[in-house]
């Protein structure tokens, strides 16, 4: 068990207005790559944000400083066991999110530095090169006033 260090935001990639359920997501990650998937053992992030901002939790956590072995999700390689990873519905192309989700996603990092004010909250693309997640999230964090 580690202490927590990172949020990573991240998109999933899919068309500007498309809708993404929790059971695509699971599909994406945990199918056998023969049939398509990563075959990960777990779905990669633990909370995705709708398009109209409803925020689904994919995997139980208990919202305390560490990650735990059962919060771990694989978004990000060399990070999992020091982050949580968050998703907005699209992403493809450029930063599509809705305003419901851009709201949804200002509640949601903001009630989370709130609570964990060391933890670094980055985008995917700060940790690998990737463009993912489709915004230059520190410049929109000092856009809703996050230091
Ligand atoms: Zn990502």
């Amino acid at each position: 068990m580690s202490k927590l260090e990172y949020l990573v935001i991240h998109c999933t990639d899919t068309p500007a207005g498309r809708e993404v359920s929790a059971n695509d997501i699971r599909q994406w990650h945990t199918s056998p790559v023969s049939k398509g998937g990563n075959g990960w053992k777990q779905v990669g992030y633990t909370d995705l944000i709708h398009l109209d901002g409803r925020v689904e939790r994919l995997v139980n956590n208990n919202e305390d400083a560490n990650v735990d072995p059962w919060e771990i999700t694989n978004g990000a390689v060399g990070y999992n066991s020091k982050a949580r990873h968050i998703v907005y519905a699209g992403g493809k192309g450029g930063d599509t999110r809705t305003p419901s989700q851009k709201k949804a996603l200002e509640v949601y990092v903001k009630d989370f530095h709130s609570r964990f004010p060391d933890v670094k909250i980055i985008g995917h693309n700060e940790v690998s090169n990737k463009a993912c997640p489709s915004f230059n999230v520190q410049l929109w964090k000092k856009e809703i006033g996050l230091k």
